[in-house]
C-alpha cells in the first residue's frame, strides 16, 4: 500500500509505525510497574468432563487492569512481557495466585478441581521454573497432581537435552504437562512421542474449519484415538456450539472448554458456577 501511494505513502507508513512503536514502548513502561501496582487479575475458565458433564478443572487466564486503558488482553501484553523478559516474574505471580485461589476454592466448595496454568516458552528457559512451581504448590498447600502446565509447541521446538531434562524434572514434582493450541504450530505429532505429555489441547482453529466437513468426525476421532493410545487425555478448546460438542462426544474426546459452557470469569463467580453446574 505504501508503495502504490509513492513517496508520501511511504512517509505516512513510517509515521504510522512510529505511533505503534510509541504505544508499545508506553505499554512496556507501564508493564514494568504493573506487578507492584497489583494491576493483574486472573480469570478462570471451566473445563468440562464429557463423560459426566461436570466441571473437572479450570484454566487460569491473566488480564491486565490498566489504569487508563481498562482490561488489556493477554494476546496484547504477553508478547511484550516475553520480549522484555518480564514474563518470568509475571508467570511466577500467576502460579502463586492461581494455586492459592483454586486451593481455597476447592476447600470451600469441597470439590477437587484440576488447575491449568499457561507457561511461556521464555519461562521454560528459566533455571528457577521448577523451584517456582514447587514453591507455589507448597505455599498454597495444593497437591502437586492437581496442577497442569500448558506448554505451546513453539516452547518445545528446541529439542535440546536441557528442555527434555526440564520436562522430566517437572514430571518428577508430580505436575501434569499439556500441549496447548495443538494443531497450530510446527511440531505436530512427532512431539507427542518425544516429550512426556499427559494432555493434548486441540486448538479451536484446528476444529472449526473442518466442523462442517464430512470427514470432520473421522478426523477428530483419529487424532483422539492416537492420543489415547499414547496414554494422553484430549481436551477441545474454544467449543462454541452444541453441534461441535456432539461431534466431540462421538469422537471420545475427554474434556471440552469454551463459550458454550462458560467464558473465563473472575474467581468470585467461579464457585457458584461449579456448584450450580454440578447440581443440574
Ligand atoms: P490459550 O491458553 O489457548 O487460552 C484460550 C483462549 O481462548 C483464551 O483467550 C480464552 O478466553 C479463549 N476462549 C475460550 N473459549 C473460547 C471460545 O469458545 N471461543 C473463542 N473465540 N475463544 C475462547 P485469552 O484469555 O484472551 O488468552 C489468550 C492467550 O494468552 C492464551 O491462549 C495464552 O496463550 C495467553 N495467556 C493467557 N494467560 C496467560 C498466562 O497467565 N501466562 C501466559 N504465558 N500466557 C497466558
Ligand atoms: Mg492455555
Ligand atoms: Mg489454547
Ligand atoms: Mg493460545
Amino acid at each position: 500500500r505504501a508503495k502504490d501511494a509513492g513517496g508520501t505513502g511511504m512517509q505516512f507508513f513510517s509515521a504510522e509505525m512510529s505511533i505503534e512503536t510509541k504505544n508499545r514502548m508506553a505499554l512496556e513502561l507501564d508493564l514494568r510497574e504493573a506487578l507492584e501496582r497489583n494491576e493483574f487479575v486472573l480469570h478462570y475458565q471451566p473445563r468440562i468432563c464429557l463423560d459426566d458433564d461436570v466441571p473437572c478443572g479450570v484454566e487460569a487466564l491473566i488480564r491486565w487492569n490498566h489504569p487508563s486503558k481498562g482490561l488489556v488482553s493477554p494476546a496484547v501484553f504477553i508478547p511484550i512481557a516475553e520480549t522484555t523478559g518480564l514474563i518470568c516474574k509475571i508467570g511466577n505471580w500467576v502460579l502463586q495466585q492461581a494455586c492459592k485461589d483454586i486451593q481455597q476454592l476447592t476447600e470451600r466448595i469441597g470439590t477437587e478441581l484440576m488447575l491449568s496454568v499457561n507457561v511461556s516458552p521464555v519461562q521454560l528457559k528459566s533455571p528457577t521454573l521448577c523451584s517456582e512451581v514447587s514453591g507455589a504448590l507448597q505455599a498454597a498447600g495444593m497437591d502437586t497432581h492437581r496442577l497442569e502446565l500448558e506448554l505451546t509447541e513453539s516452547g518445545l521446538i528446541e529439542d535440546t537435552d536441557a528442555s527434555h531434562q526440564l520436562l522430566r524434572n517437572l514430571r518428577t514434582i508430580g505436575v501434569r504437562l499439556a500441549i496447548d493450541d495443538f494443531g497450530t504450530g510446527y511440531a505436530g505429532i512427532a512431539y507427542l512421542r518425544q516429550y512426556p505429555i499427559d494432555v493434548v489441547k486441540l486448538d479451536r482453529t484446528f476444529l472449526c474449519p473442518t466442523a462442517k466437513a464430512d470427514n470432520c468426525l473421522d478426523f477428530i476421532k483419529a487424532v483422539t484415538e492416537m492420543c489415547h493410545s499414547l496414554g494422553m487425555r484430549v481436551v477441545a478448546e474454544g467449543v462454541e456450539d452444541a453441534d461441535m460438542l456432539r461431534q466431540l462426544m462421538r469422537s471420545a474426546c475427554d474434556e471440552a472448554q469454551g463459550y458454550l459452557f462458560a467464558k473465563p470469569m473472575p474467581l468470585a463467580q467461579l464457585g457458584d458456577y461449579i456448584i450450580d453446574r454440578r447440581a443440574s
